[in-house]
């Protein structure tokens, strides 16, 4: 047996208001007053208090990015070969503030400054051959994961995979859950129903061990705590902060599963973003995970929260197969899912009338 090695973040703070610290975190990193940091922002604060809260010196660079399409490898490209060409030397580091899209954006870019070549080539698993820059996360909304994980999801011209190395972990995350506090009810829970499908795709699936299910069932107990219970608003920003983080780690030594194979087809196919994705299929496959689904269908009761619904009534037959090629090519999440002989166990009819459903 060959055991994963895996690089966990080596430093993070915790705390409301912590983003002041941010300056102080920052500067033993500051290579000269030639190598800027950039920070990378959802462009939903431009404007906003947040933004006269980022410690600028020197020849630092805000960039606002929106996050109202996924990350794309083109896009890391541009940004990389942006911040090359713009100053004489590599920056000091990146900070990328926002949720999952830009957290993945920040590893991306902090990868390919150091690497040569495209984006799309170093997505898959341990492709990356030289460490990334310093780079630091700060998430703006909790579910996702992205702050602890090796991975950064990226769209590209053939797939949606995450570059998966040891250089894309972060160097420094930031859990101010005050940051938090903008984020709509809606996305609010498509995002930490991330967490919670994480939850019960790690703990129902066949890698499961003891490490990843000691983080799994402390991120399942949090999110039951925050969509289930009437927690104080700042509690309950904290507990989903920590849900996510959680969440992250249990999944690094194991793996997702049905949904998140499905939701991939989507967001290739339509565009579908991850939270809302994840979403529309989970609540379709109680014959995998019952008891999943019945504590979803009673969170999104008790929050009112309507799926859409025809997502796929208008597609072809091509669309469908595009969708559940994408699906069935995530082989360590079936596997993960339904154990070995997975192959025998699922087909593409059934998919289809997952996403018929859709
Ligand atoms: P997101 O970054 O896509 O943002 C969702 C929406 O919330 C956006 O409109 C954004 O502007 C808004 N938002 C964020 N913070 C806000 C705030 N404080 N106030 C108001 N609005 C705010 O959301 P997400 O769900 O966190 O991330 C999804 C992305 O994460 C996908 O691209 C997915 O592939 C990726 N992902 C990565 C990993 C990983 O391990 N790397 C894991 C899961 C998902
Ligand atoms: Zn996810």
């Amino acid at each position: 047996m060959n055991y994963r090695n895996l690089p966990m973040v080596p430093r993070v703070v915790f705390g409301n208001g912590s983003f002041d610290q941010l300056g102080d975190i920052l500067l033993p990193q500051r290579k000269s007053s030639d190598a800027p940091m950039i920070f990378l922002v959802d462009d939903i604060f431009e404007g906003t208090q947040l933004i006269s809260r980022i410690p600028l010196i020197c020849n630092d660079q805000i960039i606002f990015i929106s996050a109202d399409e996924e990350p794309k490898t083109d896009q890391v490209d541009l940004l990389a070969d942006r911040i090359r060409d713009h100053f004489n030397e590599l920056p000091s580091g990146i900070v990328g503030i926002g949720g999952g899209t830009l957290l993945d954006l920040a590893k991306a870019v902090a990868i390919m400054l150091n690497n040569k070549g495209k984006s799309y080539q170093y997505q898959g698993w341990d492709l990356v051959r030289k460490p990334s820059i310093y780079h630091v996360g700060i998430p703006t909304i909790s579910g996702t994961g992205a702050e602890v994980s090796r991975t950064t999801v990226l769209l590209g011209p053939e797939k949606k995979l995450g570059i998966n190395s040891d250089y894309t972990t972060f160097n420094q995350v930031l859990l101010d859950p005050d940051l938090t506090k903008g984020v709509s009810k809606e996305q609010w829970f498509y995002t930490g129903m991330d967490c919670f499908i994480h939850c019960i795709e790690s703990l129902n699936g066949t890698f499961l061990n003891a490490f990843s299910q000691s983080y799994g069932e402390k991120a399942l107990e949090l999110c039951k705590e925050v969509y289930l219970e009437e927690l104080d608003p700042s509690d309950s920003r904290d507990k989903l902060m920590m849900a996510s983080w959680h969440g992250g780690m249990s999944i690094a030594y194991s793996q997702v599963g049905v949904a998140h194979a499905m939701s991939y087809g989507l967001s290739y196919l339509l565009g579908v973003r991850h939270g809302i994705g994840n979403c529309l299929v989970f609540q379709h496959l109680e014959e995998f995970y019952p008891e999943g689904v019945a504590m979803f269908n009673i969170m999104k009761e008790k929050h009112q929260i309507a799926l859409p619904t025809g997502i796929c009534g208008a597609l072809t037959e091509n669309d469908f197969e595009i969708m559940i090629n994408v699906a069935l090519s995530l082989e360590p999440l079936w596997e993960n899912a339904l154990g070995k002989e997975w192959r025998k166990l699922i087909s593409p009819e059934k998919l289809k009338s997952i996403y018929q459903k859709i």
